[in-house]
């Protein structure tokens, strides 16, 4: 494996921010009391309140968050952001920009793709999991090169091959960037996502996430080096330009990841692994093959919009919801219904969705 020096040069990019004067870095307040601020043992008259997290918006929970969420991901640091989808606005286009190349997965995100048209960079796409195309785009990359991959698949639910995308974009000094937004809290030791399952989170680049999926809420962040946290304090326009999450809401994420990394999760997560797995029994036997797994994520892939619709809506009216995707969201003829199993279903109420399914899967008559 050839050696590689940083070729994002941060350390250089941070140390002409505090050249020039421009270096931003969050101070975190202990106490709001009407106009009284406390912090660093401390008292302060406030003259900028309502604002984002850089001017006076960032508490001490918001800190506390985040040192959390760092420490869940293996990771130096971590930020958080209004949404999953601001995240990856905010992180690729600070890090990113022309000259450089981004090379995505073919079903990645919207969030994902937007973000990387915003950067400026070239971007370059592979077919969902199809490494030696990955390798070819690697070959010929220009510039910083970032590979951006979900770990499960929003709208398939099946799993990149991490393993082999690790050592890829090793080989050729790319970064790599994993969405896990659908495998945070349901795969991996304490719900550490799939990248942690597989024992190559380390080898992770930037790590993404969204607050709005297992852990219920809304809000996602970015865990990697402090160094890439800090560029992301400086240049990520989501982050800087938009009013701080509220501290309430950051008070109960961090209560929830407790949660999570507990007993309580490794329960919930026991759960909704073993109703995924029943689910997919139940649409093998009616001739219907789910990814391998193990994902929460179960589609039925059915062609067509019209008839996805159709079939969606005999659900409906027998009582289950089953949303319908279609293009744009997924590729033309490829319509389908997204199971999405809970741990809080019963198996009973599994059952039932099979029958209905069978039933309901069957042509008019
Ligand atoms: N990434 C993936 C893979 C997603 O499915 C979603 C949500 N649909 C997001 C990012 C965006 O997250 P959020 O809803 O928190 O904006």
């Amino acid at each position: 494996m050839q050696e590689h020096t940083d070729p994002w040069d941060i350390t250089a990019q941070l140390d002409e921010l505090r050249t020039q004067g421009l270096w931003r870095e969050l101070r975190p307040l202990n106490e709001l009391n009407g106009v009284t601020v406390r912090a660093e043992g401390r008292e302060w008259l406030n003259f900028s309140s309502s604002a984002s997290r850089l001017v006076c918006g960032t508490h001490r929970v918001h800190a506390d968050l985040e040192e959390a969420l760092a420490d869940f991901k293996g990771t130096e640091a971590a930020l958080t952001f209004s949404s999953g989808f601001a995240v990856a606005l905010g992180t690729i286009p600070a890090l990113m920009g022309a000259g450089d190349t981004i090379i995505l997965d073919k079903l990645c995100h919207a969030s994902l793709v937007d973000a990387a048209r915003l950067s400026g960079a070239t971007i370059r796409v592979f077919p969902h999991n199809h490494l030696e195309k990955l390798e070819r785009l690697l070959q010929t990359a220009q510039g910083r090169v970032l590979v951006v991959t979900e770990s499960i698949f929003s709208m398939d639910g099946d799993a990149a091959p991490l393993r082999e995308i690790v050592e890829l974009k090793a080989r050729y000094g790319a970064w790599l960037l994993v969405d896990e937004a659908h495998a945070v809290g349901v795969l991996g030791p304490q719900g550490r996502g799939l990248a942690a399952a597989l024992g190559v989170d380390q080898q992770v680049d930037l790590h993404l996430g969204t607050l709005s999926k297992a852990f219920g809420l809304s809000g996602g962040y970015l865990a990697a080096s402090r160094q890439v946290i800090d560029l992301l304090i400086n240049r990520a326009r989501s982050f800087i330009y938009s009013t701080a999450p509220p501290v309430h809401l950051a008070h109960a994420l961090g209560s929830i990841l407790n949660l999570i990394r507990g007993e309580k999760g490794d329960a919930l997560r026991a759960h909704v692994l073993s109703h995924a797995a029943q689910t997919q029994a139940l649409l093998s036997e009616i001739g219907v093959t789910s990814p391998p797994g193990p994902a929460a994520i179960l589609p039925v892939i059915l062609g067509e919009a019209p008839r996805a619709l159709e079939v969606s809506a005999r659900l409906r009216e027998a009582g289950f919801l089953i949303p319908c995707i279609r293009y744009p969201t997924v590729a033309r003829g490829s319509a389908r219904l997204r199971i999405t199993v809970s741990a809080l279903h019963s198996a009973a109420q599994i059952d039932s969705l099979g029958i209905a399914l069978r039933e309901r899967l069957e042509p008019h008559g």
